[in-house]
């Protein structure tokens, strides 16, 4: 039985076009959360350095909740066997709608525990 060569193929892959492809919409495209609930966010660092996301309390009571959307883990990237570029672009796009959502349930998440625990009565 033949084994694995892990770092062949990871050579193969870093060596593949397609991945350039991957690495290309990664570092394109920081997690940005939609519309909702949540405080407009500041951005004391640029997002593009890993920076933090900065919601402060819509009662402006001093309190604010920090967020990297970079932290949001990655998942699986769902690809077919002989994948296109086209497969590639699509399976990025909808995982960067997962993480996007992840994001802001954890955001909003995060606000609700703070409304309970310093304005239960709002
Ligand atoms: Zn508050």
């Amino acid at each position: 039985m033949d084994s694995f060569d892990f770092e062949a193929a990871m050579e193969r892959m870093r060596n593949d076009p397609r991945f350039d492809v991957l690495r290309a919409r990664l570092e394109a495209e920081p997690v940005l959360p939609p519309l909702s609930t949540i405080p407009a966010p500041e951005f004391p660092h640029p997002l593009r350095l890993g920076g933090v996301v900065r919601y402060r309390c819509p009662l402006d009571c001093g309190w604010h909740h920090d967020a990297r959307p970079d932290d949001e883990p990655m998942g699986p990237l769902l690809l077919p066997a002989g994948f296109t570029t086209e497969d590639l672009s699509a399976a990025i796009s909808s995982q960067a709608v997962v993480r996007s959502n992840n994001f802001r349930l954890r955001v909003e998440q995060a606000i609700a525990e703070h409304f309970d625990a310093s304005h239960p009565d709002r």
